[in-house]
């Protein structure tokens, strides 16, 4: 029997309880953690050709059950249907991807030192233990575990406690993929449990995804049993508008930019930072656009956005927003509770900087910051302790490419269209946003032993 309270979901829509699920007790946590290293011990040995295969056929079970799939997020954590389905198809793509291309990033590296043969491999480590956020509930978890499973390893999912129907799920799809059976598993323990698990010697490497407090902790603990960590947190994504920008095109981007997800992603533009040319057309463009977007049903394929994850998620975002009106922020549209259950809350735009400036604002709420010019706008965007991602939208390409290359502190700069994580390119940040990278070449060897061999 467990000793681990049970989990009980909560629809954010309606506030209604959902499915309750049982825990895992810290011993049969450590017993799980224990058959996925020993699953590992001879997935290590298969052929990429043969973990291929079963990636794919993971991409089929997620193609084949999306619809179920995209309803346990939207009845767990409120997402939008029509960004259910696509989270669900983007995880599989990913699978397809790491299928097709573990075997090319992860080949050996002939290395001449002018004689002896030298080369580099890259091996398997053994279990990743993965603690995982509830706002892309598959997406971050597919993002770590196909390169990961592809490379050789075996992974334990401690997955976000108002998810628990999406962490099992994830486990499913695996099974029935054909992987062997305790390859990747699921725990269903909370966060305090998480220090055992990565102390346990049958956990080679630890990621997160999530916040900078969680972050700090794992990283702690993993720092002092001597365990490699990737950390991909907050963010207060920067976009810059420069006076040669086209405003209804930067209303656009930023509008899309920050109510993904319904404003609950790491890297949602949450900065706008406009030149003194433009800010006044700039808010006037970005508030009609804003306001264009009203919550609804997350059910409905219409409805483009859905509620908050909870009640006092949204209670969190509010209070930010009432802090910036107190410290002198300026209030132009949004920034009130809807009278009815569930976790609802309008999209908002604030202008000047208060609260939502240093804070991560984790909803539908954008702050207008006014700069002289462009130096003064790359300044403002680098004064954050964030660097996820970042922006600029200029009619000016050359301009846009070298102060997205050169000048922005952030891991992603996007010219002229929101930041979004791609199975090709490298994802993750610099400062307090995290270290390490997912997704690319550079994901799928964060988790390997770069050994090299040399033959005297
Ligand atoms: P969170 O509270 O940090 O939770 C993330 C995960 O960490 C959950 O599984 C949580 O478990 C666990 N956790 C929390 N505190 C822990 C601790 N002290 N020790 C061990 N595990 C702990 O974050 P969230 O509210 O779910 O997600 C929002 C945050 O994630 C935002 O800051 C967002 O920007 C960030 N995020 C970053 C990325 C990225 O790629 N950089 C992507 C998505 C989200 P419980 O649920 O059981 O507490």
């Amino acid at each position: 029997m467990s000793d681990q309270p049970s989990l009980q979901t909560v629809n954010p829509a309606t506030g209604q309880p959902g499915k309750r699920y049982d825990g895992h007790s810290a011993e049969e946590a450590m017993a799980i953690t224990r058959k996925a290293r020993a699953a590992f011990e001879a997935w290590r040995r298969t052929s990429f050709a043969e973990r291929g295969e079963r990636m794919s056929a993971a991409a089929g079970v997620l193609r084949a059950k999306k619809n179920e799939f995209a309803q346990l997020m939207t009845d767990e954590m409120g997402k939008i249907r029509s960004e259910a389905l696509a989270e669900i198809e983007k995880c599989a793509g990913n699978c397809d991807f790491f299928a097709g291309h573990a075997e090319e990033y992860l080949a050996r590296e002939p290395v001449d030192i002018g004689g002896q043969k030298a080369f580099v491999t890259f091996n398997p480590i053994g279990v990743v233990l993965a603690v995982m956020p509830w706002n892309f509930p598959f997406w971050q978890v597919f993002r770590f575990a196909a390169p990961a499973l592809m490379a050789g390893n075996g992974a334990v999912l401690k997955h976000a406690s108002n998810v628990p129907g999406c962490a099992l799920a994830i486990e499913s799809v695996f099974r029935e993929a054909g992987f062997p059976e305790d390859l990747f598993r699921t725990v269903l323990i909370p966060g305090a449990g998480v220090k055992a698990l990565i102390e346990a010697p049958e956990v080679a490497a630890v990621t997160l995804t999530g916040s900078v407090a969680a972050g700090r902790s794992v990283a702690a603990i993993a720092g002092g049993a001597l365990k490699k960590t990737v950390l991909e947190l907050g963010g207060s994504d920067a976009y810059l508008v420069l006076d040669d920008a086209d405003v209804q095109k930067a209303a656009e981007v930023a509008t899309a930019a920050r109510m993904v997800n319904g404003g609950q992603s790491c890297v949602a533009g949450k900065r706008f930072i406009v030149t003194a040319a433009n800010r006044a057309a700039f808010e006037q463009a970005f508030v009609e656009k804003m306001q264009a977007i009203t919550p609804g049903d997350p059910n409905d394929p219409a409805t483009k956005q859905g509620p908050l994850v909870s009640v006092q998620a949204r209670d969190d975002v509010h209070d930010q927003v009432q802090r910036s009106v107190a410290a002198g922020a300026r209030l132009l549209t949004g920034g009130e509770i809807p009278d009815k259950p569930g976790a609802w809350y309008p999209a908002t735009v604030l202008a000047g900087v208060a609260a939502a400036y240093t804070e991560e604002v984790f909803g539908p709420v954008a702050s207008v910051i006014e700069a002289k010019d462009e130096a003064d706008a790359i300044r403002i965007a680098n004064s954050s302790e964030f660097g996820l991602g970042s922006g600029v939208l200029t009619t000016n390409i050359a301009r846009g490419e070298r102060i997205a290359a050169e000048e922005l502190e952030a891991g992603m700069s996007f010219v002229n269209t929101p930041v979004r994580s791609d199975s090709r390119l490298p994802f993750g940040g610099v400062k307090d946003s995290g270290y390490g990278r997912e997704c690319s070449g550079f994901g799928i060897r964060e988790f390997v032993n770069i050994k090299t061999v040399l033959i005297g």
